[in-house]
């Protein structure tokens, strides 16, 4: 057996986070291995965000085309989906390759490593014959892959994940799509408008039944407007595939068919890759728990999907910062001793300096040099036409933590921008009444999602509700229908 090799830190997956925590450590003169079994920067860039906003971009850009009728003079649009397929394999994705996403990290100073790892003791790192063993700690960032339903027949299937929809190349003439949260919607209404017959079906009463069911409701109609059919409380049990079409079954007799199947019913972290056990971690859980300066375990931190504390490229992003300084405040304390001045060795003179850049004292959420996960105000976004911004609490959640809830809904057109552009959209505020600020609240707008940023900030710095009532909101912006929602708050 090879004999462990000593680094300072070893990071496992290169995804958004893990990718950001091993460069950033490299940076500050670690000695840092990053394993990366995929390719470098995971989901986001190659399957997820960035290709499908490419073609929401491009479906959005139909959908306007066709609003010229009736308010400008007439406009005949053709799609074409070969330019949206060329831009994600050129701009987006290199054809699927990372060379440029390697070179990044290998520049700033990392040792890459391709492979799957796996822990395989404390301290400790297996990728295939190499063990690496970490001086300062281990990071976990491996993401998330799509769950698939236990369905009769669906795993004989040539059915479509995320990663099929995103690498299509010629479109298919009718699909079905398993699951309708973000992701599902947003496929759905892309393909539909440019030209494909969609049916989206859905086990809950409603689609995107995380967020309010005011946004869900204008969701819905918006892709029943393009042609969608929405088909709600169906309890798919069993696909088919004759070699050509597909066809799922539910109970009572209903079935659907389609050229293609796209399942989009949530993701799972795979935690029995991961070794686990080896340090002393179950791995029969559905996320890997963290606290809040994203420790799992003695030396071991988590960063991104695989915490379940939000699966978004934002999330990772924040958690990696976090990782970053409590790490390397934790490296200060090692090199320098219990006297912890920050001027022990080059490495921790490098330390000092950028712990004191990404610490100090002040801001809430920071102690003692290293800031604190807070989810409280965690914004979201469903790209779809219009969007759907979120943050913090639904008034569900909000009532079921006993809150004394106090709800303002204004619809879009109660603004005057939203009243000429004709957008379908609304405000809807979740508000703490014993405490006055708000705790969560929904955009739903052509901008719903770019709307949603002045309620995040409300949220995240508890803003009195008297001083949101008294500030100016610009004439004619859409974000006059939050001072509307406002005043409705009862
Ligand atoms: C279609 C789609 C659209 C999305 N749109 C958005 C959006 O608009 N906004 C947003 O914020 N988020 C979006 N997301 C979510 C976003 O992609 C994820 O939140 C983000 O990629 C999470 O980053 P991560 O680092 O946790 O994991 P990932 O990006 O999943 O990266 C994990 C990496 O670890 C690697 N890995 C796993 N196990 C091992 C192992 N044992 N050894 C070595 N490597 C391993 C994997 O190969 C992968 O590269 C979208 C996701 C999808 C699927």
């Amino acid at each position: 057996m090879a004999e462990p090799e000593l680094v300072d830190v070893v990071v496992v997956g290169l995804g958004v986070g893990g990718e950001e925590v091993a460069g950033k450590l490299a940076e500050a003169g670690l000695s840092v291995v990053g394993i990366e079994r995929d390719l470098v920067g995971g989901e986001c860039p190659y399957w997820g965000c960035i290709p499908s906003k490419m073609m929401i971009r491009a479906a959005n850009a139909l959908a306007e085309a066709r609003r010229v009728d009736g308010l400008a003079g007439t406009a005949q649009v053709r799609p074409d989906w070969a330019p949206v397929a060329r831009r994600i394999r050129e701009e987006a994705t290199d054809t699927w390759d990372d060379r440029a996403a390697v070179d990044r990290f290998v520049g700033r100073g990392g040792r890459f490593v391709r492979g799957s790892g796996r822990l395989d003791g404390p301290g400790r790192v297996r990728v295939g014959e190499q063990v690496f063993q970490a001086r300062h700690g281990i990071v976990l960032g491996t993401g998330t892959r799509p769950s698939i339903p236990p369905l009769d027949g669906l795993a004989d299937t040539p059915y479509w994940t995320n990663r099929q929809a995103i690498e299509v190349e010629e479109l298919p003439a009718s699909l079905l799509v398993l699951g309708a949260g973000a992701i599902g919607l947003e496929l759905a209404q892309v393909f539909a408008r440019f030209g494909v017959a969609v049916t989206v079906l859905e086990a809950s009463d409603r689609v995107l039944a995380v967020e309010e069911p005011e946004a869900s409701e204008v969701a819905a109609a918006a892709l029943r407007a393009d042609g969608v059919e929405i088909r709600t409380g169906v309890r798919a049990e069993r696909v088919d595939h004759d070699g050509g079409r597909f066809t799922v079954r539910a109970p009572g007799g209903a079935e659907f068919t389609g050229d293609r199947l796209l399942v989009v019913t949530g993701r799972r972290a795979h935690l029995d890759e991961l070794g686990l056990d080896t340090v002393g971690v179950a791995a029969d859980q559905r996320y890997l728990p963290v606290d809040d300066r994203l420790r799992a375990a003695a030396g071991i931190w988590a960063v991104g999907d695989l915490t379940g504390e939000g699966a978004f490229t934002h999330v990772a992003m924040y958690q990696a910062a976090i990782v970053v300084a409590d790490l390397l405040d934790h490296v200060r304390h090692t090199e320098a001793g219990p006297d912890a001045s920050g001027t022990a060795s080059a490495v921790g003179g490098a330390v000092g300096a950028l712990g004191a850049a990404s610490g100090g004292t002040g801001p809430a959420g920071v102690s003692g040099g290293v800031p604190r996960a807070d989810y409280r105000a965690l914004p979201r976004v469903t790209f779809t036409d219009p969007e759907v911004g979120a943050v913090g609490l639904t008034e569900r959640q909000a009532r079921d933590r006993g809150l004394n809830v106090q709800v303002g809904v204004s619809p879009l057109e109660s603004s005057t921008r939203g009243w000429i552009h004709r957008g379908d959209g609304l405000i809807k505020l979740v508000a703490d009444a014993d405490r006055g600020v708000l705790v969560g609240a929904t955009s739903v707008g052509p901008a719903g999602g770019e709307v949603l940023s002045g309620l995040a900030v409300a949220v995240h710095a508890a803003v009195p509700i008297s001083q949101l009532r008294h500030m100016i909101y610009a004439y004619p912006t859409f974000h006059r229908a939050v001072e509307e929602a406002l005043r409705a708050l009862r």
